[in-house]
C-alpha cells in the first residue's frame, strides 16, 4: 500500500470524508470518490494488525458482458450449473449475463493503482465518534501510539463484533481447496453454484460449490448455511467426502480459502450518526439468503459517490430492495427453525426458474409479478409456514417481547 502515515499521540489530521477499512467496499468507494470528489481529501484507514486483516479472497459476482472491474477479473463463466439431492444436473447458458471472478489481491492493485488523490493512512481504528460539526476517528497506530483524525464524514467498513441482536442471523460458512488433479476432471465452461448431494445439516442447507479454471484446475468448496461454524477436521472431512462424490481421482491441494459470512435478517442501516455511515458487509450489503455481497457493494457505493459529488448527504444508498430483503428474512427463519428442508428448497427453485432470471432476482432485478411466479414454485406449504413465523416474530420485536 502507498502512502505510509504514523500518527503520535494527541495529533490531529483532518479529512473531508475518511473510509474505514480497505476491503472490498472500503477500496470500491475510494474508487468512486478519487473520481466523483475533486476538491475534497479523502483518506482510507487501514489496519496494520494481520489479525484483523483478512485473507486474500475469491469474490464471484455476475453483470452483463463488459463491467469496470473487468481489469482485475482472473476468470468469466457463461454457464452455470446446480445440482440436485438426486444427482439431477440443471445447466444453463446465462446470456447476456457472465459470472465472474476476482482476486482481492488484483482488485487491490487496481483500485490503488488508480487512486490520485485519496491518502491512505495505517492505523487501527479503536472508536468512531459522531459529533454535530464533524466526527473523530481514534486511532492505534503499529507502533501502539494513539491518535485522533477529524473527518467531514465517516463511512465505516469495519465487521461488527458480534452478530446483530435481532432478527435470524445464519453463518454462511465454508472451506475450498484449490486442487490439481492428475487427469481431466472438471467441465471448465460451467461454475457449480450449488451441489447439493453432501449429506445436509438437521436445520440449513450445505452443499458443494466448484470454480473449475481449465479441465484439470479449480477451487472446490464445502459450504453450510448453519448457526455454528465447524472445526478444522470437520471441513476437512466434508471435502474429502466431497471430492470423492466428484469422483476427482488423484489431486493435489494448491491452495485453501475458508471465510465466514453473516446472513442476517436483522437490519443494518447505512447511517449511523450525523456524521457516520456505515458500508459493506456492516451497513448491509450482503444479501441475507446468499451471502453474496460484491455487487451490493457496488450499488451502495454508486449511490453514496452520486449523492456526494451533487453535494447531497446520501441518507439512503440500499443494497436490496425491502421485499427482497423480507422474503430472505422468511427464508432465514424457515433454515433455522428447521421449517424449510434447504435442500429440497433450493433444489426447487433450480429445477423452476431458469438461472438467469434467478440471478437477476438475486441482483434484485425481477418485477413483482416474475417473483411470484418464483415463490409458488418453492415449498409452498414450508414457506407459509415460515412466513407466519416470520410475521410473529416481528411483532413480538415491535412489542418489544423477546424474539427467539
Ligand atoms: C473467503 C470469502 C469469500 C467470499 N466470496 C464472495 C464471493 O464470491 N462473492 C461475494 O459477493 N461475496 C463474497 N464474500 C463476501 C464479501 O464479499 C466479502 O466478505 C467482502 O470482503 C466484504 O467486503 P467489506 O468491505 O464489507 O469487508 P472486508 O472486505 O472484510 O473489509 C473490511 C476491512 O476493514 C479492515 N479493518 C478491520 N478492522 C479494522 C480496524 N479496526 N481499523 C481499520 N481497518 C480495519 C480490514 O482489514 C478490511 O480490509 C466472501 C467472503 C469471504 C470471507
Amino acid at each position: 500500500m502507498g502512502g505510509g502515515w504514523c500518527g503520535e499521540r494527541g495529533v490531529v489530521e483532518r479529512a473531508d470524508v475518511v473510509i474505514v477499512g480497505a476491503g472490498a467496499a472500503g477500496l470500491s468507494l475510494a474508487h468512486r470518490l478519487d473520481r466523483a470528489l475533486s476538491g475534497r481529501s479523502v483518506a482510507v484507514v487501514e489496519t496494520p494488525e494481520t489479525a484483523l486483516r483478512p485473507p486474500e479472497r475469491t469474490w464471484c459476482f455476475w453483470e452483463a458482458a463488459a463491467g469496470e472491474w473487468d481489469a482485475a477479473v482472473s476468470h468469466r463463466w457463461h454457464a452455470l450449473a446446480a445440482v440436485g439431492p438426486d444427482g439431477t444436473v440443471w445447466r444453463s447458458r446465462i446470456h447476456p449475463l457472465v459470472y465472474k471472478m476476482v482476486r482481492s489481491r488484483d482488485f487491490e492493485a487496481l483500485v490503488r493503482g488508480g487512486l490520485r488523490r485519496t491518502r491512505t493512512l495505517w492505523g487501527t481504528v479503536t472508536e468512531v465518534v459522531d459529533g454535530p460539526d464533524r466526527a473523530v476517528v481514534r486511532l492505534r497506530g503499529a507502533d501502539g501510539a494513539e491518535s485522533e483524525l477529524a473527518a467531514g464524514l465517516v463511512f465505516d467498513s469495519r465487521p461488527p463484533a458480534l452478530p446483530p441482536a435481532d432478527g435470524v442471523t445464519l453463518l454462511q460458512h465454508f472451506r475450498g481447496w484449490f486442487v490439481r488433479t492428475d487427469r481431466p476432471r472438471f467441465d471448465s465452461s460451467a461454475a457449480v453454484l450449488m451441489d447439493l448431494r453432501v449429506p445436509q445439516p438437521e436445520r440449513g442447507v450445505a452443499f458443494g460449490y466448484v470454480l473449475p479454471f481449465d479441465a484439470r484446475t479449480a477451487l472446490v468448496e464445502y459450504t453450510e448455511f448453519t448457526r455454528e461454524v465447524l472445526d478444522d477436521a470437520g471441513y476437512d472431512a466434508a471435502l474429502r467426502d466431497y471430492t470423492g462424490r466428484l469422483r476427482l481421482g488423484v489431486f493435489t491441494r494448491t491452495g485453501t480459502e475458508q471465510g465466514v459470512i453473516p446472513m442476517t435478517s436483522a437490519q443494518l442501516p447505512g447511517r449511523v450518526g450525523r456524521r457516520v455511515f456505515r458500508i459493506g458487509t456492516a451497513g448491509g450489503a450482503t444479501r441475507p439468503a446468499t451471502g453474496y455481497t460484491f455487487s451490493g457493494v457496488q450499488r451502495q457505493t454508486r449511490q453514496i459517490a452520486a449523492a456526494l459529488a451533487a453535494g447531497r448527504l446520501p441518507v439512503r444508498f440500499p443494497a436490496h430492495r425491502r421485499r427482497h430483503l423480507f422474503l430472505d428474512a422468511v427464508l432465514l427463519r424457515g433454515l433455522d427453525e428447521g421449517l424449510v428442508d434447504g435442500a429440497e428448497f433450493f433444489a426447487a427453485l433450480f429445477r423452476s426458474t431458469p438461472l438467469p432470471r434467478l440471478l437477476r432476482f438475486l441482483d434484485g432485478e425481477t418485477t413483482p409479478l416474475e417473483e411470484l411466479a418464483i415463490g409458488v414454485r418453492t415449498p409452498v406449504a414450508a414457506m407459509t409456514a415460515a412466513l407466519w413465523s416470520q410475521v410473529r416474530a416481528g411483532r413480538r420485536g415491535r412489542r418489544g417481547d423477546t424474539q427467539s
